[in-house]
């Protein structure tokens, strides 16, 4: 007869606790090295899915926003049942994630800069785009074109659009895309980080519309998958499609960004963008945007931003406002020395030579393979 030993069950409950398997390299990792990466793997660097807590705490100070629209909620227009009631699925995903929608909008600040900032919470029904989630991506448009702020959001709609609503789900693309287009018409600055997965009707709408695209590294970002894309025009896809490096290579977004260094990337963007505004209109002399700017790792010669509107609808990132903060960026990355330390991913391709909007003296020490703007 073999021997039992009870204890052994909790030992390898211990062990759960403390280790787990990567999903990219199928490692085994440290959790405790895994958090301190901001949940990425350290062996292979893949960044794990997080919900909309996590990101709140790693992107916002203090952890902490005032948040807007909380009230908001979807019904059940159709009352719609496949495997389980619609109605149980979203009560669900509200008692997992303490939220009444994927959607999670509020005003807080991201390394000092203001602005309204959204997440899609990927673990709320795949972050489906339901009709709050359009509601609430079109309200917060609304609210940054009243208050001046830039808004930042942060996709992780594995599932596109919720088809649990029908067609009420589907007209949020066009809501969303309308509302974000009359923000960008005010002259507001729309950056939106695409996290994987960012699929269907949200990366066809809102997800693909930012005048900043931002990626996390690795990610699967698309509107069908590949084995259906595949399936369907029966031609092999070319190696790392649909993939954010692929996506990099080919000018659909601007910059690929780990985990680690979003917040301070995105600081850096919103505020290089309001003082570009403020150099313009001469409240803040171009040597302070100087100052501020060099106590940023980053270099603001590499930033170009191609799919924004003509300058002169961008209430004073004009062109010839550019002129003096060039001369700001180029004084702060002459003192500084410094240049852009993120992105830099092994596995990731180098971005092509920029065509430079906004150009300064680059320093000569600077390492090759370091920066993937186009
Ligand atoms: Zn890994």
């Amino acid at each position: 007869m073999a021997w039992k030993f009870p204890f052994r069950i909790k030992k390898q409950n211990n062990t759960d606790a403390l280790w787990m398997k990567c999903e990219n390299c199928n490692s085994l990792v440290y959790k405790r090295d895994v958090e301190a990466l901001l949940e990425c793997c350290p062996e292979c660097d893949w960044h794990f899915r997080i919900d909309h807590k996590k990101r709140i705490e790693q992107l916002l100070d203090d952890g902490q926003f005032e948040e807007l629209f909380p009230e908001l909620e979807s019904t059940d227009p159709l009352t719609f049942r496949a495997k389980k009631a619609y109605k149980d699925k979203l009560k669900a995903a509200m008692k997992s994630t303490g939220q009444r929608d994927a959607a999670v909008f509020g005003v807080g600040s991201i390394n000092g800069a203001k602005s309204v900032f959204g997440v899609i919470d990927p673990t709320f029904i795949m972050g489906a785009m339901g009709s709050v989630t359009g509601e609430k991506i079109a309200r917060a448009a609304e609210y940054a074109t009243e208050h001046k702020l830039p808004l930042v959001l942060i996709s992780g709609s594995g599932g596109g659009a919720r088809m649990e609503e029908g067609v009420l789900s589907l007209m949020q693309m066009a809501k969303s895309s309308a509302a974000l287009g009359r923000f960008k018409e005010a002259g507001g600055l729309y950056v939106v980080v695409l996290t994987n997965a960012t699929m269907g009707g949200s990366m066809a709408s809102f997800a693909s519309l930012g005048d900043v695209i931002v990626a996390e590294p690795m990610a699967l970002l698309g509107f069908t998958g590949p084995r259906v894309i595949q399936q369907t025009i029966k031609t092999d896809l070319p190696e790392g499609f649909q993939t954010s490096e692929f996506l990099l290579e080919h000018g659909f977004i601007d910059r690929i960004v780990r985990r680690t260094e979003m917040r301070e990337y995105l600081g850096f963007l919103l505020t290089f963008f309001t003082q570009a505004t403020d150099v313009e209109k001469g409240t803040v002399p171009a040597q302070e945007a100087a100052k501020s700017m060099r106590m940023s790792t980053f270099d603001s010669s590499e930033l170009v931003v191609m799919n924004t509107p003509p300058p002169e609808e961008l209430n004073g990132t004009a062109s010839n406002g550019n002129g003096n903060l060039q001369a700001a960026a180029e004084q702060a990355h002459a003192e500084a020395g410094s240049h852009g330390t993120y992105g830099s991913n092994g596995a990731a391709p180098k971005g092509e030579p920029a065509e430079v909007s906004v150009t300064a003296a680059k320093s000569a020490e600077e390492p090759p393979g370091d920066n993937e703007s186009r």
